[in-house]
C-alpha cells in the first residue's frame, strides 16, 4: 500500500452499543464497507450502561458475523467518539436511521460532535425496510420471551440468546 493510497484512505468508525448485534447492524455494516476503504466498528465499552453481553461478547458476535468483510474491524473504545476517531485518525462517523423517533438523538449527537470536532463528519444511511422496525432491545425482549428470533439476528447471536 503506497502512501499516497494512504493518504487518500476513508476511514469510517460505525459505533454502536450492539448488544447484540442485529441483521439491521449487519446490512449498515455491508453497505459501509462499499462505501468506505475501511470500516472500523467501534463497540461501547460503557459502565454506565447495563448491557446483556459483556464486552467480548458482543466483540465475538460481531467478528463471528464480519469474517466475509476483510475491510471491516472490530474494535471498542471508551470515553468520547471523536477523541476515539481521531486516535484512529477516521474523519467519518456512520449512524443507522430507522424511523423518525431515532431523528433527535442523532440530531443533537452529530450537532454536538460537530461543534466538538469540525474536522469529523457525521454519515447516516437509512436503514432497510425489512429492518425499520428491528433493535437490540426489541430482540432482547422476545429471546426473553422465548420467541423465535432467527430471522432478526444472526445464527452465532441465536446461540448466545439461548444460553441466557
Ligand atoms: P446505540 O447504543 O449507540 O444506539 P446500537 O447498537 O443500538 O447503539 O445502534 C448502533 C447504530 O446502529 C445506531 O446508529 C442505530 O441507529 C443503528 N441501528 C440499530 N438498529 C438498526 C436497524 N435495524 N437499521 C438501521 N440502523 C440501525
Amino acid at each position: 500500500m503506497g502512501k499516497r493510497y494512504l493518504i487518500f484512505m476513508k476511514k469510517a468508525i460505525y459505533p454502536g452499543s450492539f448488544d447484540p448485534v442485529t441483521n439491521g447492524h449487519l446490512d449498515i455494516i455491508s453497505r459501509a464497507a462499499q462505501l468506505f476503504d475501511e470500516v472500523i466498528v467501534a463497540v461501547i465499552r460503557n459502565p454506565d450502561k447495563k448491557t446483556k453481553f459483556s464486552l467480548s461478547k458482543r466483540k465475538k458476535m460481531l467478528k463471528n458475523c464480519l469474517l466475509g468483510l476483510p475491510n471491516v474491524k472490530v474494535n471498542n473504545f471508551d470515553g468520547l467518539l471523536i477523541d476515539y476517531a481521531r486516535l484512529r485518525e477516521a474523519k467519518i462517523i456512520i449512524r443507522g436511521l430507522r424511523a423518525v423517533s431515532d431523528f433527535d438523538y442523532e440530531f443533537q449527537m452529530a450537532l454536538t460532535n460537530r461543534k466538538m470536532a469540525p474536522e469529523i463528519e457525521t454519515i447516516f444511511l437509512m436503514t432497510d425496510y425489512r429492518y425499520s422496525y428491528l433493535s437490540s432491545s426489541f430482540v432482547k425482549q422476545i429471546a426473553r420471551l422465548g420467541g423465535d428470533v432467527s430471522a432478526l439476528v444472526p445464527g452465532a447471536v441465536v446461540k448466545e440468546l439461548r444460553r441466557i
